[in-house]
């Protein structure tokens, strides 16, 4: 790298596949930078016009302010988002992922534990809903995201 420019820079055959990972990042931001596709609004390059070029167009989701406010605790903010996603770790995902379980609820132990057994159809989780929700609830994957 000594005396080289970093934009003409490739990495060797050998290098890391974190070095390499780094480079095609680099080789984006060149490409950016020669077509002027990561300048603020003021025409000026800054890193925090790069990070939003390369992040690409975001959309809001209207669960947001319910996940994510600071009055939150950080980790069941990350659970909640987990669960909207339908991404938490449940036996069902593991079993796919290789990690051997029983499958079973741990709940009510008579059926398979998956996303929608486990926040909607088992027996527990619909008490629970009922107590939370001062009775009367209906227990869906609809009225949760309607609630959300
Ligand atoms: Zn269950």
């Amino acid at each position: 790298m000594k005396g080289r420019d970093w934009f003409d820079y490739v990495p060797f055959i050998n290098s890391s596949w974190t070095w390499k990972k780094i480079c095609v990042v680099k080789d984006k931001f060149k490409h950016g930078y020669i077509n002027n596709q990561w300048c603020d609004g003021n025409g000026e390059y800054s890193v925090a016009a790069g990070y939003r070029w390369l992040q690409g167009p975001q959309t809001k989701v209207h669960w947001f302010p319910v996940v994510w406010n600071r009055f939150n605790v950080p980790k069941h903010s990350f659970i909640a988002w987990l669960i909207i996603k339908e991404r938490l770790l449940t036996k069902d995902r593991l079993l796919a992922f290789g990690i051997p379980n029983d499958g079973k609820c741990d709940l009510c132990s008579s059926h398979n534990e998956d996303h929608k057994h486990l926040f909607y159809q088992c027996e527990f989780s619909i008490r629970c809903w009922d107590i939370l929700s001062g009775g009367g609830y209906v227990v869906s994957d609809l009225a949760f995201k309607k609630y959300l």
